[in-house]
């Protein structure tokens, strides 16, 4: 690994944003971590660059435990891991004493690698396979949510064979549609994931409650539900948690199942802009936890622990990606930005239009350019395909080919999503605190490309 220190700085990240700096006339007396000039980093080890500014996870972790961890009795957080899964972001997790949410065989595999403890981490997936199941298992992760009542049988034997009890919980669709792009929403009862959330004699859910007590190497501990990710308002958790709470009465009425645990999945909001300032993590937990109080004194029922997983909120605002202008194209009504990645290390516009903000990374207090020519200024990458778009209509100062420019806010679902589309190499990622960069994954080589490939 590849420790620099940067300490005169001109343009430095830090809190996940950009800052001029001159040198010897800092604007900013109170710099205590990141630090880092981006200019040279780019320098230094290329673009596109992944950035993250560790010490914003950091205080994200510190936040949880101050205002929900130490808060609330018998409650756990797991980082929802497919946001951005490395080794060296398993350590920093696993160093904050939190819990990590795993999807694959091969998250738990980055996990364990980084000797993660297994208690605390947790597998979720809709299409779990047996090989995932069984190594779940024998890894002794401390929960397997399941997805889909088949997984009970599986795991039941896997347990026995390993010699295990695996504490399992179910995930319902709560039958909530969430308030955001439909690729996100996850909780409605017609949605690829989870059990419907019906307790009546025969349901899929009932069925299975009743087939895992029978398994004598599963210990069924409780329910799970996600609703939706990228949530600004909290009516879908509440309404969420007051169906689910109505499920966990009839449960216990009909089965006599008690609901021992209760996780209620992630989808805390990342900002885009770095003018606004982040979500705070009690604006989401304060209301949850009110109504899972409320609702159980009413219906008479324990407090389960409660367990959250958000991902995105804990790195989206800790990552910046720099890019290199590799031309500028001024057409009547559209002026192109061309950058030397794109959808290859950040589908996100291509997928569901997810918004970004970007600044030449010498120039930010620069004036916004406005084109001659008129019109939107979209800044897109290098994939042959026109959906290839970063930021369609983007605010930026006036760039021109080898200018550096910073996309905010892109910690989460762009590394972990990067393809090697059109054979492009994958970016490496840098993790900056304290003025130092090193660098925490390398980028891909064009051996790489081929690797594993015949001919
Ligand atoms: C995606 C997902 C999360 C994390 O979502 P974020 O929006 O990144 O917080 C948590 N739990 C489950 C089950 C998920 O599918």
């Amino acid at each position: 690994m590849r420790a620099i220190n940067f300490s005169a700085n001109f343009y430095i990240i830090f809190g996940g944003k950009l800052f001029s700096h001159e040198k010897g006339r800092s604007k900013i007396s109170h710099l205590t971590g990141g630090g880092v000039d981006c200019l040279k980093l780019a320098g230094t080890f290329g673009t596109p660059l992944y950035v993250f500014d560790t010490g914003i996870i950091k205080s994200r972790c510190g936040e949880l435990r101050e205002t929900f961890l130490n808060r609330w009795d018998n409650t756990r957080v797991r980082y929802a891991g497919k946001a951005f899964l490395i080794r060296a972001m398993a350590k920093l997790i696993a160093d904050e004493g939190i819990g990590l949410d795993v999807v694959s065989e091969g998250e738990l595999y980055t996990a364990l690698s980084a000797g993660f403890p297994p208690e605390r981490i947790e597998m979720n997936g809709n299409a779990k396979s047996l090989r995932e199941i069984d190594y779940a298992v024998r890894s002794g992760v401390g929960r397997i949510i399941v997805d889909h009542p088949d997984e009970i049988g599986i795991i039941e034997s896997c347990a026995k064979e390993a010699g295990r009890v695996q504490k399992i919980m179910i995930r319902v669709a709560p039958g909530v549609d969430a308030h955001t792009h439909k690729y996100i929403a996850t909780g409605s009862t017609d949605s690829k994931f989870g059990v419907p959330a019906d307790s009546r004699e025969g349901s899929m859910l009932t069925e299975a409650i009743r087939f895992a007590r029978t398994c004598e190497h599963v210990s069924m501990r409780g329910l799970h539900f996600h609703v939706g990710s990228q949530l600004f308002d909290t009516d879908d958790y509440t309404k969420s948690i007051e169906k689910i709470i109505e499920l966990m009465k009839s449960l216990k009425d009909s089965l006599n199942f008690t609901t021992h645990e209760l996780n209620m999945g992630g989808g805390f909001g990342a900002v885009i802009n770095p003018a606004i300032p982040a979500m705070k993590s009690e604006f989401y937990t304060e209301p949850m936890m009110k109504a899972l109080h409320e609702g159980c004194a009413k219906y008479g029922i324990e407090i389960p622990r409660v367990i959250l997983e958000p991902g995105r909120w804990f790195v989206s605002e800790a990552g910046i990606t720099l890019y290199t202008v590799e031309n500028v194209r001024e057409l009547p009504g559209i002026t192109y930005i061309a950058v030397n990645g794109g959808m290859s290390d950040n589908p996100r516009y291509a997928l569901y239009q997810a918004e970004y903000n970007a600044v030449k990374a010498d120039d930010i207090d620069g004036e916004i350019w406005h084109p001659e020519s008129g019109g939107k200024v979209s800044i897109v990458g290098k994939c042959c395909e026109s959906g290839d778009i970063l930021i369609d209509d983007a605010e930026i100062q006036r760039v021109k080919a080898g200018d550096i420019i910073a996309l905010y806010n892109t910690g989460a679902y762009t590394f972990s999503m990067s393809s090697n589309y059109n054979c492009l190499m994958r970016p490496a990622v840098v993790f900056v605190e304290n003025g130092e960069a090193r660098v925490v994954a390398e980028r891909q080589t064009l051996e790489d490309i081929i690797r594993g490939q015949v001919i």
